[in-house]
Order: C-alpha cells, then sequence, then structure tokens
C-alpha cells in the first residue's frame, strides 16, 4: 500500500484527529462494557443495581466492535495515496499590485507596479521549478490589472499579491501581510521569509494585518480570499536598495512558504 507523502505528519489532519479519537472512544466504551458484564455475572447484587436499558444493550457490544473498525479503516483510507485526489485542480495564484497602466507609488525612477513584478516572476520562477501549478497576472513585463487578479485568486489555494509600501515618512519601514484573521499564520510565514532576507522588521503582529485594521480598509483582493505582501517600503532608500540586491533571494523564501502550504494540503 502506498502512502500519502505527508504520512508522518497526519496527526494534524484533522481527519485522522477525529477518526482515531472516535476509535478510541468506541474501544473505551466496550472496555466499559466487557467489565460492566464481568462485573454483573459475579456480583448479583451489583447486576441488580444495573438498569435494564443498560443490560439490554451489553448483547449488542460487538456494535461498538464494528464503530471501532470504520473509524480505523478511515484513517487508514486517509491515510492511503488517492491518485484521483491528489493535485487535481489545486493551483496558486500569485500577482503582481497595480498593472501597466496603473503605477502605484514611485520614487524617482521606480515604480511599484515594475518591482512588484519582478518579485512575482521570480517567486513564479521557484514554484515552477518545484512542479507547482499556478496562476500569475501575466509574464515578464505584463502586469494585469487588478480586476484579473481577483478573477484568477477565485479558486485557489493560496492567492498572494506583491505591493510596496509608500509613506511620507522616507524612516517608515518593515515587512506586512494584510489578510483575513483565517490565513494569520499564513500572512506571519510570508512576511517573516521577506523580512528574514531583508533583515527588516515585521509591522503589525508579527507581520500580519488584520485586513479590517488595513489603512486601506477591505480590499478586493483579500475578499476573493487572498493576501497581500507589503515587500518594504518603495519611499525609503534603504529598502528600495535592499529589495534591488536580494529580490530574489526573498522569492525563493517566499515561494518556499507557498510549497510547504501546498504538501500540506495535498
Ligand atoms: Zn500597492
Amino acid at each position: 500500500m502506498k502512502l500519502i507523502d505527508n504520512w508522518k505528519q497526519a496527526w494534524k489532519l484533522k481527519s485522522v484527529q477525529v477518526g482515531a479519537l472516535s476509535a478510541f472512544f468506541y474501544a473505551l466504551m466496550y472496555a466499559a462494557f466487557e467489565l460492566l458484564w464481568l462485573f454483573g455475572s459475579n456480583f448479583p447484587q451489583f447486576w441488580a443495581a444495573v438498569p435494564q436499558e443498560i443490560k439490554e444493550l451489553l448483547p449488542h457490544s460487538w456494535v461498538l466492535w464494528l464503530g471501532f473498525l470504520n473509524n480505523i479503516l478511515s484513517v487508514i483510507s486517509r491515510l492511503k495515496y488517492q491518485p484521483e485526489l491528489h493535485d487535481v485542480n489545486q493551483f496558486v495564484t500569485i500577482t503582481a499590485g497595480h498593472s501597466n497602466s496603473d503605477p502605484g507609488a514611485v520614487n524617482g525612477k521606480y515604480k511599484e507596479a515594475e518591482l512588484v513584478r519582478q518579485f512575482r516572476n521570480a517567486v513564479a520562477h521557484y514554484l515552477a521549478a518545484a512542479g507547482l501549478t499556478y496562476k500569475t497576472d501575466g509574464a515578464g513585463t505584463i502586469n494585469l490589472p487588478l480586476t484579473n487578479a481577483i478573477a484568477l485568486a477565485k479558486g485557489a489555494s493560496i492567492a498572494i499579491e506583491f505591493h510596496m509600501n509608500a509613506s511620507t515618512n522616507s524612516q517608515a519601514n518593515g515587512i506586512e501581510t494584510i489578510a483575513l484573521p483565517k490565513d494569520k499564520i499564513l500572512a506571519q510565514k510570508l512576511s517573516k521569509a521577506v523580512a528574514d532576507v531583508f533583515g527588516s522588521r515585521l509591522r503589525g503582529q508579527n507581520g500580519w494585518i488584520d485586513q479590517s485594521e488595513s489603512a486601506r480598509g477591505r480590499l478586493g483582493f483579500i475578499n476573493a480570499g487572498g493576501l497581500i505582501v507589503e515587500l518594504g517600503f518603495i519611499s525609503n532608500a534603504t529598502e528600495l536598495a535592499t529589495f534591488h540586491s536580494k529580490y530574489w533571494s526573498a522569492a525563493k523564501a517566499v515561494a518556499q512558504v507557498i510549497i510547504e502550504h501546498e504538501k500540506a494540503l495535498t
């Protein structure tokens, strides 16, 4: 029997936890029934105290065995590799913020829309190398508008859009990922991946900004299930220089977070 790739981490799967716990309780119930039976046949006084409904149940203890077996089988079937369930329709969406016609934030000759599409391309390179299926809002110098990004986010197991922050305060700095509370952990991992490479600090709650607390309010991409990674401040000369020198390494780290997330889903 071929097991799923990550069977050693199977205890993390909800279906395995529920199945194992349920099997355990069935076994426990069975043991309790057997004990009652044993006691009852040896101590008539004790037996007299057992309610009639319970007495009637005891000969049916084999039903508990069925429950136990059923749960064990469900755990085994979850651990078994099922080609028909594998990778079917699973894809990642990565998009670049803004578009070819909307530059986003600008610092001198640098435009946010151009920097983040370079980053998108670099992440795509590593996802392709890992054999992941992914969708992007264009390749090379193409950066399609937000409406396309939102459409691409639909049905994706993760959808990530890259942006850069900007502030009138040239010292403003740090990495953040804006996401719904359900994606908090993933958002924190993404921010940390970038911050570790860039040597930047994390903004928000360890890199996560709840969408409802974001200055931008409700963002269409996040409502479509996406996460927005802000790769530092384009308005900060140091962060801009760091981005240029290290974005390939940061993209590789981001791709690694995505790859691990995808592996955990299969
Ligand atoms: Zn932006």
